[in-house]
């Protein structure tokens, strides 16, 4: 359902499992915000520049580039770095994991997802996103390039 908090914003769901991209994308719905889908690398970084969503969930393996590697790089640009960033995984790899650590990404869930860790997890980095507009964070990178 829409509200005064979620209307306009918008999540970027980069996912290659079909039924994953149905199930993330229901519950990104549900919470009341925009849908954005791509379903590898290449598409979710091109998405990312030409949409800039307020948020990505970011499988990590993508065909064509890793969802890490999609992270770093949205991370190393200053047009897109303020984009939250959660990556996802099946594969064994954990939370503490270096290569998820030095990836920029600003949280993590791993599936199979529970719901309430999802629609927290959500939730919160909405929440940054709004208590710092998104200008108001670029004006202060900005200001702190300069110092
Ligand atoms: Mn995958």
């Amino acid at each position: 359902m829409e509200t005064p908090e979620t209307a306009g914003k918008c999540v970027l769901i980069v996912e290659d499992n079909p039924l994953n991209m149905k199930l993330f994308s229901a519950m990104v719905a549900a919470q009341g915000f925009g849908v954005l889908q791509a379903t590898d690398g290449p598409r979710g970084l091109d998405l990312a520049h030409r949409e800039h969503p307020d948020l990505m969930i970011v499988d990590v393996n993508l065909p064509g580039m890793s969802g890490l590697e999609v992270t770093h790089t949205l991370k190393a640009d200053d047009d897109t770095r303020d984009i939250a960033i959660i990556v996802t995984t099946a594969y064994g790899m954990q939370r503490d994991d270096e290569a998820i650590r030095t990836s920029g990404c600003d949280g993590f869930m791993a599936k199979p997802i529970t719901v309430t860790e999802f629609v927290e997890l959500i939730g919160s980095l909405m929440a940054r996103s709004a208590r710092e507009p998104r200008y108001v964070r670029r004006l202060i990178e900005a200001t702190t390039k300069g110092a």
